[in-house]
């Protein structure tokens, strides 16, 4: 019989204890990939709203262009590129229903509680997270984040909870589909 390889010992004493890891997520080795660019978006979070608010504009202007080729068919590409953009920026978790545009640029979906109404009351004295200590609190940076922008008092919101229906989806259509039905109800009821 063959020793059993030293790699294989991790594996083997998990195999035992049947923890469960998803196959492809480690929350450390996400942090450390994306947690510098993670806080350049939130100190850049001034530029990100100006560019935001022309990016919706044209994604607003391209509404024909959505509804001619179908909102559903559309979905998976641009979600595609919604989620490696978003991921890279902001370690997005794809909730569908974003609300960096009042948190400062900083995603409350990677706060450990996913708490979207600001902190929970076991923020350290340094400002780090109570369940993960190494890490800043979501929103001590969302705070940050919020006093650069022009519409940063946004963070004050109430907002809803989370709708897990909206998960995967792309947020950027669904505001996009939902700014256009306003507008239209808007020129309806003028005409
Ligand atoms: S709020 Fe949701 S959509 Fe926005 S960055 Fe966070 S997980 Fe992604």
């Amino acid at each position: 019989m063959s020793e059993p390889r030293p790699g294989n010992a991790a594996a083997g004493k998990k195999a035992t204890t049947g923890a469960y890891t998803p196959a492809d997520v480690s929350a450390v080795a996400r942090r450390k990939r994306s947690y510098t660019i993670r806080l350049w978006s939130i100190r850049h979070s001034r530029m990100l709203e100006w560019f935001y608010d022309k990016f919706s504009n044209i994604f607003l202007m391209l509404h024909p262009l959505w509804k001619a080729i179908g909102y559903s068919r559309v979905e998976w590409p641009i979600k595609a590129v919604e989620k490696r953009v978003k991921g890279l920026m902001f370690d997005c978790r794809m909730c569908g229903q974003c609300v960096l545009s009042s948190t400062g640029m900083s995603c409350p979906m990677n706060c450990p509680k996913q708490l979207r109404n600001g902190p929970c009351g076991g923020v350290r004295a340094n400002g780090n997270c109570e369940v993960e200590p190494d890490m800043p609190c979501v929103w001590v940076k969302a705070w940050e984040g919020s006093r650069n922008m022009v519409h940063g008092d946004r963070i004050m919101n109430v907002q809803k909870p989370v709708d897990q229906a909206l998960r995967e989806t792309s947020a950027w259509l669904r505001v996009t589909a939902l700014a256009a039905a306003e507008r239209e109800a808007l020129e309806s009821k003028d005409a």
